[in-house]
């Protein structure tokens, strides 16, 4: 009798021994990061990243998008704490990127400036 309530014990235990995991799992803090919007020219149109067919092309933006976005996640503005908002950034023809953001002001857009340097 002893013997087996010590093993529903354990089973017990196990049980909730997993709980934590899957209870903490929707709450894991996800690194910060701003949502990027990612256009591209390709050819003599420009797309979303979205419409982007060509796998390696789209994922090789898209994790551009995600590096910059981060990036921006960290720098806040001395000022007002604010970071930039609606991330825009375009690829041409050549690969050349060209980043655009809202800014509350000044002081973030020359932070974001010079961290880019
Ligand atoms: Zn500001």
């Amino acid at each position: 009798m002893q013997l087996e309530l010590a093993g529903r014990g354990r089973g017990i235990n196990q049980r909730v021994d997993l709980r934590p995991h899957a209870a903490y799992a929707p709450v894991m803090p996800s690194p910060p990061s701003l949502s990027v919007t990612v256009t591209v020219t390709l050819g003599a149109r420009t797309l979303p990243i979205e419409q982007v067919r060509d796998a390696r092309i789209a994922s090789a933006l898209s994790t551009a998008g995600r590096e910059i976005g981060a990036k921006l996640a960290k720098i806040a503005c001395s000022e007002h704490g604010r970071t930039a908002s609606n991330v825009r950034i375009h690829f041409d023809a050549r690969g050349n990127a060209d980043l655009r953001y809202d800014s509350c002001c000044d002081a973030l857009g020359k932070k974001i400036a010079a961290s880019s340097r």
